[in-house]
């Protein structure tokens, strides 16, 4: 008898935590790096870790977490109606390689005076953007490969320039001869297209709701900033500009001032 009074008193609790579950779901497991895009159910409100989470009108959203995501975060929960639930996700934890580059030139490593005011408007520039939150969910359909070639470089590796260590490398770096293609990863809207002191010639694509990718190091740029491109649209092509040792693509992409890892959302044949 006490213990059906128990399970009585539990049921209302229970049945809200249900609820909660399943007014948001997403692909994939939270990890470090990880981009979860996710369906609501229409009307549900979602915070990550205190911070409010755009909801579309069809329920899509996205969650983003950083190389150094901390091993939990709380995702509240507040479906249409109902009372907010809190749930503890827990965010898996990845190992990081540790890539040497040699023979840079000295003045990529550690820029000269006279192109710190460059340097410092630009990084300016980039965080502004990263601030756009667009309505529209063009991230939903999910990415395609910008370019097909040889990875030459990962998400989150300690990079060490010329012998002295620099900030972790955010981004997918694919090998190409200049002149390769550079396609839309998904369709989107061009926040940048100019050339920049680190990234060369740069794209930068809005996929609305904080999810931007960026193509940098490119040799040519075929789309003009405020353009609406579809899917695999050809945004430029491969090249050397900016901070590199050879031809590639640097791939990147964020959820806000969030770099994400691009490669486990990719197919797994590049195509
Ligand atoms: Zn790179």
């Amino acid at each position: 008898m006490i213990a059906r009074r128990a399970t009585l008193l539990a049921l209302p609790a229970l049945l809200a935590t249900r609820r909660a579950a399943t007014a948001a779901a997403w692909r994939g497991e939270p990890a470090q790096g990880a981009l979860l895009v996710g369906r609501a159910a229409v009307g549900t409100r979602l915070a990550l870790d205190g911070r409010a989470v755009r909801v579309g009108p069809d329920g899509a959203f996205v969650l983003g977490f950083g190389r150094d995501a901390k091993p939990e975060a709380v995702l509240e929960v507040a479906p249409a109606g109902g009372r907010a639930e809190a749930r503890r996700l827990s965010v898996a934890p990845r190992d990081w390689q540790v890539q040497r580059l040699e023979g840079l030139p000295g003045a990529m490593v550690t820029p000269p005076p006279d192109v710190l005011d460059r340097i410092g408007r630009e990084r300016a520039a980039l965080a502004a953007l990263r601030k756009v939150d667009s309505d529209e969910a063009l991230f939903a359909d999910g990415f395609d490969w910008p370019a097909r070639g040889r990875i030459s470089g990962v998400y989150g590796s300690q990079r060490v320039l010329n012998g002295e260590a620099r900030a972790p490398h955010l981004g997918l770096d694919v090998a190409a001869p200049v002149g390769t293609p550079v396609l839309a990863m998904a369709p989107g809207r061009v926040l940048l297209a100019a050339e920049f002191y680190f990234l060369g010639k740069v794209v930068i694509l809005d996929h609305g709701h904080g999810v931007q990718s960026l193509y940098a190091h490119l040799s040519r740029l075929d789309v003009a900033e405020g353009m609406a491109v579809a899917r695999r649209q050809t945004l430029g092509a491969i090249g050397a500009t900016g901070r590199v040792t050879g031809p590639h693509l640097h791939l990147g992409l964020n959820w806000f001032a969030t770099a994400v890892d691009p490669q486990p959302l990719l197919p797994p044949v590049q195509g």
